[in-house]
């Protein structure tokens, strides 16, 4: 079980757009201030734009941390935020996530496009690696990640994922349930070998 005790830091996931529907806008609002009651740093995208700024401007606005990480090429693309605790700038799209990654105790998806796809999958299969052991959240605001929630299950259905991969993430309906769901994340047990064999 993870303790809050120990996620000081936590990497949100989430969309450059912003016209998901209102409840997504108010659960973003949400998150902010919750992060920033309980003294959580937000390490995120840097950007101003979209679902991830106003993640980013809701905990600051409530005197909460706020670390962004954005690669050089999209500083224009996605408006680097200058208004946060500290705006990182890495190289490239490896540097930003391999960086979003170490700088992070957890991490939470909330609704997002492609690239917030591809990042949910990044981390997910470096647990299955047992590159880190870290507590994985997958917020399903009006069931937005019903569908890839779904398609986990058809691969574990199909014989593509084992059972045992349910454990790597945990789902929440509303951005209410995160701070039970870090403080009770059971701890996942990577047998490497067992996924390969
Ligand atoms: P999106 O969900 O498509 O709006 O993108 C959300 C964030 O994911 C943006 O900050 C993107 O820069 C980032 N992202 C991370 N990896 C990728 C990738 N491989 N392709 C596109 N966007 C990515």
């Amino acid at each position: 079980m993870t303790s809050m005790a120990n996620i000081k830091s936590l990497c949100v996931y989430c969309g450059s757009s912003d016209r998901g529907s209102p409840t997504h806008h108010d659960a973003a609002l949400h998150l902010g201030g919750i992060m920033a009651k309980a003294g959580i740093r937000l390490v995120y995208g840097g950007g101003r734009i979209g679902m991830m700024g106003r993640i980013a401007d809701a905990v600051m606005e409530r005197g909460g941390e706020v670390i962004g990480i954005i690669p050089q090429f999209l500083e224009q693309v996605e408006v680097g935020h200058s208004g946060v605790t500290q705006l990182i700038v890495t190289d490239n799209m490896h540097d930003r996530k391999q960086k979003m990654a170490e700088m992070s105790d957890a991490f939470l998806i909330m609704p997002g496009g492609l690239g917030t796809l591809e990042e949910t999958f990044e981390i997910l299969t470096w647990k299955q690696l047992g590159l880190h052991q870290k507590p994985i959240i997958i917020a399903d605001i009006d069931g937005y990640w019903h569908h890839l929630t779904e398609l986990i299950d058809h691969m574990i259905a199909e014989s593509y994922a084992k059972e045992e991969n349910r454990a790597l993430f945990q789902v929440i309906d509303s951005i209410d349930e995160l701070l039970p769901a870090l403080s009770a994340m059971p701890a996942f047990n990577t047998d490497v070998e067992a996924k390969w064999l």
